[in-house]
C-alpha cells in the first residue's frame, strides 16, 4: 500500500533501478571498516585498493575486457563525455570529424555540440522509422578527417538495438575507433567488446541494480584518449580523483549478478514486455508501437497514443500507483517532443502522446495485469477530455 493507493508498480527501470540488497551488503563495509583511501600506504588502504581491483575484475569479466582497459567514473554521463572529448583532444592533429547518431542520449549529443563550438564537425546520422542506423550511412559519412564513430548499443527511449558489430566493422575498415554507449544494454543483452569490435564502451551502475554515481569507461589498449579530470594519479593517471570505493564495489557486484542472471531474467522480462505490447495494442485504438518490434531491449515498451499528452498519462498513472515515463527521464521536464521519436519520423502529435514502460526483474505478471486493466480507461478518459480527439 503506497500513499493509500491499492498497488504500487514501478515500470521505469530505464530511468533507474533499485539497488540490489546483495549490492548494498557488499558496499556497506567500504563506508565503515574498509574506508581507507586506496592511494595511502598502510593495510587499511591496501584493503580498499584490493576491493577496487576485485570490482575491476568483475567488470572486465562481464564485458570480455582486460583489467588495465577499465577505468571507473561517476556514471554514464561522465563516461560518454570522456570518450567523446578525450578521443577528440588526443586526435585533434589527425582530424576534427566525429560521426554519431541523431538518437543518442544527451550525454553523447551535448559533448558533440560542445566540440562543434570548438571547431569540430559532427555528422548526426539519421535512423529509419524503427530507430536503426544503417551501417551503409556510416560508411558514406566517413571522411579522411574522421577520428571517432559513436553509436549506442540500445536506445534508452525506444529500446531499439543497433547493428553495432557491422558499424564497428565499417569503422575499423577505415582505422577509426568505435565508441558505444552501453548504459541500457548491460545486463540486458550479452556484450563482448572483442567479439563486437568495441574500442570504447560506457556503462552506469544504477541501470543494472547498482548504486547511482558509479560507472566505467572501457578503453581498448592502444586507443589514444586524453584525460577529462586532471589531478592525482588514480586509475593509472587516466582519471584523477579519490576512487568512489563503495560505488565501485557496488558496481562490480551488480554487474556480476546482472550478467550472470541475464539469460534467465531477460527471457522472463521479454515475455512480460510482449504481453504488455500485445495487450495495449489490442485494447486501445489509434495506438502504435515505437521502436523495433524484434531488435529491441527485453524490458522496453514504448507506445504512442494519438490525441493525448504523455504528461497527462503519467499523472493519471501516478495517481494509480504506476511509475512510468514519457521519454528519457532527463528530458521529461521539458515540453519539447523527444528527439528520438522525432528522428524516427513520428509527427509531434504522436510523439507527445508516447508512454515508456520499462520492466525489471522485480516486476510480476500481476503488475502487467494491473497496467493492462487500468491503461485503456486512462486513455479513454483523456481522449474524452481532449479538444482534438474525435473519440469524445
Ligand atoms: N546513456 C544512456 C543511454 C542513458 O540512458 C543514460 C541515463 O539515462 C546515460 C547515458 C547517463 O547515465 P548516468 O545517469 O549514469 O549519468
Amino acid at each position: 500500500m503506497a500513499n493509500g493507493r491499492s498497488r504500487s508498480v514501478y515500470m521505469d527501470h530505464a530511468a533507474t533501478t533499485p539497488t540490489r540488497p546483495e549490492v548494498v551488503e557488499a558496499m556497506l563495509p567500504c563506508f565503515t571498516e574498509r574506508f581507507g583511501n586506496p592511494s595511502s600506504l598502510y593495510a587499511l588502504a591496501r584493503e580498499a585498493k584490493e576491493a577496487v581491483g576485485e570490482a575491476r575484475g568483475r567488470v572486465t569479466a562481464a564485458i570480455g575486457a582486460r583489467p588495465e582497459e577499465v577505468c571507473f567514473t561517476s556514471g554514464g554521463t561522465e563516461s560518454d563525455n570522456w570518450a567523446i572529448k578525450g578521443v577528440a583532444a588526443a586526435n585533434r592533429k589527425r582530424g576534427n570529424h566525429i560521426i554519431t547518431s541523431a538518437i543518442e542520449h544527451h550525454a553523447v549529443l551535448h559533448p558533440c555540440r560542445t566540440l562543434e563550438k570548438q571547431g569540430f564537425s559532427v555528422t548526426y546520422l539519421p535512423v529509419d522509422e524503427l530507430g536503426r542506423v544503417d551501417p551503409g550511412d556510416v560508411e558514406e559519412a566517413i571522411t579522411d578527417r574522421t577520428i571517432l564513430i559513436s553509436v549506442m548499443i540500445a536506445n534508452n527511449e525506444i529500446g531499439t538495438i543497433q547493428p553495432v558489430r557491422a558499424i564497428a566493422e565499417v569503422a575499423h575498415d577505415h582505422g577509426i575507433p568505435f565508441h558505444t554507449d552501453a548504459v541500457q544494454a548491460i545486463g540486458a543483452i550479452p556484450i563482448d567488446v572483442d567479439e563486437m569490435g568495441i574500442d570504447l564502451l560506457s556503462l552506469s551502475a544504477h541501470k543494472f541494480g547498482g548504486p547511482k554515481g558509479a560507472g566505467a569507461l572501457y578503453v581498448r589498449r592502444g586507443i589514444r584518449i586524453g584525460a577529462l579530470m586532471d589531478g592525482g594519479g588514480q586509475e593509472r593517471g587516466r582519471r584523477a580523483g579519490t576512487e568512489n570505493v563503495p560505488g565501485i564495489v557496488g558496481l562490480g557486484k551488480a554487474i556480476e549478478l546482472a550478467v550472470a542472471e541475464a539469460p534467465r531474467s531477460s527471457t522472463r522480462i521479454a515475455a512480460m514486455r510482449d504481453r504488455l505490447i500485445r495487450g495495449i495494442l489490442d485494447a486501445i485504438p489509434e495506438t502504435r508501437l515505437n521502436g523495433h518490434p524484434t531488435e529491441r531491449l527485453p524490458n522496453n515498451v514504448n507506445v504512442a497514443f494519438r490525441y493525448v499528452e504523455g504528461e497527462s498519462i503519467l499523472l493519471m498513472l501516478d495517481a494509480l500507483g504506476i511509475s512510468a515515463s514519457t521519454g528519457s527521464a532527463c528530458t521529461s521536464a521539458s515540453l519539447e517532443p523527444s528527439h528520438v521519436l522525432t528522428a524516427c519520423g513520428l509527427p509531434p502529435e504522436h510523439a507527445h502522446g508516447s508512454l515508456r514502460l520499462t520492466l525489471g526483474s522485480r516486476n510480476t505478471e500481476e503488475d502487467v495485469d494491473y497496467v493492462l486493466s487500468v491503461l485503456p480507461r486512462v486513455i479513454e478518459r483523456l481522449r474524452k477530455m481532449s479538444p482534438i480527439s474525435p473519440v469524445r
